[in-house]
């Protein structure tokens, strides 16, 4: 499977990609490039070329110059442009998605949902001309208060690899849809889709430097992160990159909300109801071949549940690779999974699913594939139970009770999500209002909030306040000027005015 047998029918070019800067309009690109592969087979897709220290510093320039005009565009037009941008993305959809599942591995099918995905967040912010009104009060006679949101400047957001177009996209649209110029700074594994996403903005009649994109790395996040004219930065990737970028943005008197890692749990009890509970299980686990912040890795079985973990090994058995379930990104990420496999059964788990032992795509022998794996009597401490692995592993550990279970996710360093499996709504109740974690699933998988419910954990999967999407989206990329105003005649003064 090369991008070459793929789609030409789409658009798709026929040689090899280039991902380039995206600076003020214009495509950039002054350091070499570097290979980037096909996590299907490890074929060349085509180069990423890292943008240099002078070119993050015009990117900001001309960002902040795009800015200044973009914020005096009423709302109303800016959403205009928007509404464009997603007429194009559903024209182009299937082209995102290709490009989105060749690069980062996952199905096409999985890659189109993160695109509709992503348009949901968009249609928010375009809502934003309808539901975002402000307020005034007359707060005294003649007196009133009033808030305007008001845009930042420039903004800054930086992507994992998992979803080349999604995550860029929980950022992107609620940010300039409120008037700030935009940098992305995609993963340096996923930089292809970005791009086409930059075409599309420009085919919309979003003004140069509005949106920008910068490749590459660390080093670009530094100069990103530490210059004095970006306002704001959003992050979305591991823990400890997410701590580390916002003690940086933070330390220099920035706005800053950075996601990280996840080791999320599903709680499934006796009565539990056992299709509903078998998809959901598997579904989370398997999902973007594991690579998901919303991944399940945790099942806490809890007293006898061993008909459905019976039925999760065989269903997930059956899952065919590349057809169901896609490729891990990249050989370290394999060799990562696969040493962890073996050094849970070191420490006494007992492996009842093997993905080592699924049979790879034909063609596709090359590539990062790991099937789904299950490690039954995981104890508390062990690796596989508490760190984030990151693929298609699903750890059981066994429990007595509710509220060992629920002990066991209060005592994880990540909240980002948690499930359970009941059919009693006293539990779903008792659980949801005492677990620790952002995102709550009753007989749901993979609990992520549909807008305008936003996207966001605690301890260590957000470093801030808000929340990525949503309302909390917008709080993060404005602010809220308080004007107060009197017209009153001096005959009415009072003891405030
Ligand atoms: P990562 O932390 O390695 O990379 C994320 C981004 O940071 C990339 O753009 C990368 O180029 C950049 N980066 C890498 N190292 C850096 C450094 N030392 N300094 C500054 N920038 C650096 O994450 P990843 O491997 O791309 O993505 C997987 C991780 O992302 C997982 O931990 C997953 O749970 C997490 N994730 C979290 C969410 C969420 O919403 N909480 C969503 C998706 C992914």
């Amino acid at each position: 499977m090369t991008q070459r047998e793929i789609a030409p029918s789409l658009g798709w070019p026929s040689s090899e990609l280039e991902a380039k800067s995206f600076i003020g309009g214009a495509w950039a690109s002054s350091l070499p490039g570097k290979n980037i592969c096909s996590p299907y087979n490890n074929s060349l897709l085509g180069k990423i070329f890292p943008a240099a220290p002078d070119e993050v510093d015009s990117a900001i320039k001309a960002a902040e110059a795009s800015f200044l005009k973009w914020r005096n565009v009423p709302l109303k037009e800016r959403c205009a442009r928007l509404l464009d941008f997603r007429q194009l993305l559903l024209r182009d959809i299937d082209l995102l998605s290709v490009s989105a599942a060749l690069e980062s591995g996952k199905t096409f099918s999985e890659a189109r949902a993160e695109v509709l995905k992503g348009i949901e967040v968009l249609e928010f912010a375009v809502a934003l001309e309808n539901s975002d009104q402000g307020g005034i009060m007359e707060v005294s006679r003649g007196v009133t208060c009033e808030y305007r949101r008001e845009p930042l400047g420039v903004t800054v957001g930086i992507s994992p690899f998992n979803f080349p177009a999604m995550v860029p996209m929980w950022m992107i649209p609620i940010s300039i849809a409120l008037g700030n110029s935009f940098i992305l700074k995609p993963s340096d594994k996923v930089p292809f889709t970005p791009c086409l996403l930059a075409g599309l903005m420009r085919e919309a009649g979003i003004p140069d430097g509005v949106f920008s994109i910068v490749q590459g790395g660390k080093d670009v996040v530094d100069g990103l992160v530490s210059h004095p004219l970006v306002r704001a930065v959003a992050f979305v990737g591991s823990s400890p990159v997410a701590t580390s970028v916002y003690q940086q943005a933070t330390g220099k008197g920035k706005r800053a909300l950075c996601l990280g890692g996840a080791k999320n749990h599903l709680i499934v009890t006796p009565d539990a109801e056992i299709g509903i509970t078998v998809d959901g299980v598997v579904a989370s686990f398997t999902g973007c071949a594991g690579q998901r912040c919303m991944a399940a890795s945790v099942l806490v079985a809890v007293g006898d549940v061993d008909r459905i973990i019976d039925a999760v090994v065989e269903t997930a058995s059956k899952i065919v690779l590349g057809r169901d379930m896609g490729a891990l990104i990249d050989r370290a990420a394999h060799s990562r999974l696969t040493s962890a496999l073996d050094g849970a059964v070191r420490e006494g788990a007992r492996l009842r699913l093997d993905g080592r032992c699924s049979p790879r795509p034909s063609g596709c022998e090359d590539g990062n594939w790991l099937g789904p794996s299950i490690l039954d009597n995981a104890a508390t401490g062990m690796s596989c139970a508490c760190d984030e692995l990151f693929g298609p592993v699903l750890s059981i550990v066994r429990v007595a009770t509710i509220d060992q279970a629920l002990e066991l996710e209060r005592q994880s360093r990540y909240g980002n999500a948690l499930s359970v499996f009941t059919t009693s709504g006293h539990v779903a109740r008792y659980v949801a209002e005492r677990a620790t974690s952002g995102m709550i699933g009753i007989n749901v998988g993979v609990p992520v909030p549909r807008e305008p419910f936003s996207f966001g954990g605690t301890k260590e999967s957000k470093f801030g306040v808000n929340d990525i999407t949503g309302w909390g989206g917008v709080e993060h990329w404005s602010s809220r000027k308080k004007i107060t105003t009197k017209w009153s005649a001096q005959s009415d003064k009072n003891w405030m005015s």
